[in-house]
């Protein structure tokens, strides 16, 4: 039997797609879909299955935070930001009900960096507006996602003003947090 086609969390045997390399082996989609939206492949394939584990469980431990978060300040678009002034405390989720997505709340004090930089669309002239929220978090190192709701926009069209405006309305959530304190990084990659 080979042990590379099973999943090194249920055993399983793999399926063509969807699956996540890690350090010492695979895991299934069933075994990932409980994970955080936020681990990039490279996350992954820095993980053992035993940090897997332990990812799985702080995911349960998240549930607990979202039964206390209380949303002070919302600004929506295809990922709405939540925050919760009173304790201090953020997430950012793609469904209105982020306790169903059981989005991962993060401390003010925990954000090191804050980016919006704007990241060529393949091999076109057009660009895509990206977020990027650097962590100091043992789970999450980045929040970080495309603000526009459909890849590759046109520069300075409508739509590329409205993300660019957006991503600053994200930002100045958090800058409007009294002590709340960042690096702030703006510009193009
Ligand atoms: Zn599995």
């Amino acid at each position: 039997m080979d042990n590379e086609r099973l999943c090194s969390l249920c055993g399983e045997p793999l399926s063509r797609y969807g699956n996540k390399k890690i350090k010492d082996g695979a895991l299934c989609r069933n075994c990932i879909k409980p994970a955080s939206p936020w681990l990039s492949d490279s996350d992954y394939e820095k993980m053992s299955v035993e940090d897997f584990r332990k990812h799985l469980e702080y995911r349960n431990e998240n549930l607990k935070k979202l039964d206390v978060f209380k949303t002070d300040k919302k600004v929506e678009g295809k990922y709405t930001l939540y925050l919760d002034e009173a304790d201090k405390k953020f997430l950012v989720s793609k469904r209105k009900d982020y306790k169903k997505d059981n989005a991962d709340v993060f401390d003010f004090d925990e954000i090191k960096e804050i980016s919006i930089y704007e990241e060529k669309y393949g091999e076109t002239d057009d660009v895509d507006i990206c977020f990027d929220i650097k962590l100091e978090n043992k789970q999450i190192d980045n929040v970080f996602f495309r603000v526009n709701e459909f890849p590759g926009l046109i520069r300075d069209s409508k739509e590329h003003k409205e993300s660019i405006d957006l991503a600053l309305s994200y930002l100045a959530a958090f800058e409007e947090e009294e002590d709340l304190h960042f690096e702030q990084v703006e510009g193009e990659e």
